[in-house]
């Protein structure tokens, strides 16, 4: 029976294409300049922002950077209130 031969070659052609997935991936990672950091946080209405709360919207998501202090340079976009990370 070679049965267990041919399912171990099987084997290793699913290795290497998790591992050309997991490449392709990081490679994506490295080509798109906006990086969200920082922890996905939920905003109460009642909250408002300031350039020391720390909080900037990645599309639908907010984020929370500690220490963080919005100002021209920090790559965050004041937009009707809520400073915006912009996506392109
Ligand atoms: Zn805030
Ligand atoms: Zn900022």
């Amino acid at each position: 029976m070679s049965a267990g031969a041919s399912h171990h070659s099987l084997d290793i052609m699913k290795r290497a294409l998790l591992a050309s997935l997991a490449l392709s991936f990081a490679w994506a990672c490295h080509s798109s300049p906006p990086h969200p950091e920082g922890a996905a946080v939920i905003i109460k209405d009642s909250h408002i922002h300031t350039r020391y709360c720390g909080h900037y919207r990645f599309g639908d998501q907010w984020y929370f950077i500690s220490q963080h202090r919005h100002g021209v340079d920090c790559g965050h976009v004041l937009e009707n209130g809520e400073w915006i990370l912009p996506s392109d």
